[in-house]
């Protein structure tokens, strides 16, 4: 009878940033949501487009958040890039345009020289926030230019993020600037790509259908999850802005924050559309 994506859910994926915390500060009642979650057995894996850290160092922000979770419980586009690179780079050598933290979990294939313009395969294009300058960008751009065989990678998608002091770039602009530049479309590992949503709900033993995503971002985790055939719920925490349920789909739900999940979940026969009654 009933057939909500909501109510078909049974494993959880969370975004972190904007859903747990905002930078350095925890959103009220994460950790307790998290344990809630925990407790009751529900499969759960945390997604994050952030490719400024590793994950251990995720891990630890959790940690110091409360919240539970290991490195094996957090998927992030540079491990799903590396994945797919040491599968199918054979012979090929990557260069990588991320922060030094995160160049880890690129570790086993052949990296080209962080000041070398021309010989790469693959060029992977992380968030470098404030590292970003023309020659750092250009560079990038001549790698691509000088093989138009290369492949174009992207660590996802997201197209900005609120930073500790405001409203910031993340990886899509930059993307977009070298796709325009070198005439190529990138492969995105992160979200919203469908290929994404899809490993992180096999991580879970689940069907896409039975997953879903929990995030603050109404474009690159809610419909793109949503457009991957998960359900998805927008907190009103993190980025969120009221026009943010102007456009269409409509998420499959819309808390106020993360610590209202126990109440969505435990109340799976509401059909969506709104915030919850007042009365949970
Ligand atoms: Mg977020």
């Amino acid at each position: 009878m009933q057939t909500s994506p909501l109510a078909r859910a049974r494993g959880v994926l969370f975004d972190m940033d904007g859903v747990l915390y905002n930078a350095e500060q925890p959103i009220a009642g994460a950790a307790e949501a998290m344990a809630w979650v925990r407790a009751q057995g529900i499969p759960r894996l945390f997604v994050t487009n952030t490719t400024s850290r590793s994950r251990a160092v995720l891990a630890e922000k959790l940690a110091r958040f409360g919240i539970a979770g290991g490195e094996e419980d957090i998927l992030t586009p540079p491990v799903a890039a590396a994945e797919w690179l040491r599968a199918h780079a054979a012979g090929g050598a990557v260069a990588v345009f991320v922060r030094p933290a995160t160049r880890a979990e690129f570790a086993g294939l052949d990296l080209l020289d962080d000041e070398a313009e021309r010989g790469a395969a693959y060029v992977v294009i992380g968030d470098l926030g404030t590292h970003w300058d023309f020659r750092t960008l250009n560079r990038a751009f001549r790698l691509l230019h000088h093989n138009p065989e290369a492949r174009l990678i992207a660590l996802g998608m997201t197209r900005y993020w609120l930073a500790a002091d405001g409203i910031s770039l993340d990886v899509a602009p930059f993307v977009a600037a070298l796709e325009h530049a070198a005439g190529r479309k990138a492969m995105v590992f992160g979200k919203p790509a469908a290929n994404f949503f899809h490993a992180a709900a096999a991580r879970l033993s689940l069907a896409p259908e039975e997953v879903l995503m929990v995030g603050d971002d109404v474009e690159a985790d809610v419909r793109g999850a949503m457009a991957a055939g998960l359900a998805g719920a927008l907190v009103r925490t993190g980025k969120f802005r009221d026009a943010d349920l102007e456009g269409a789909p409509h998420p499959d739900l819309v808390i106020d924050s993360v610590a209202d999940l126990a109440a969505a979940w435990n109340y799976r026969y509401f059909t969506n559309r709104t915030a919850l009654p007042r009365s949970l």
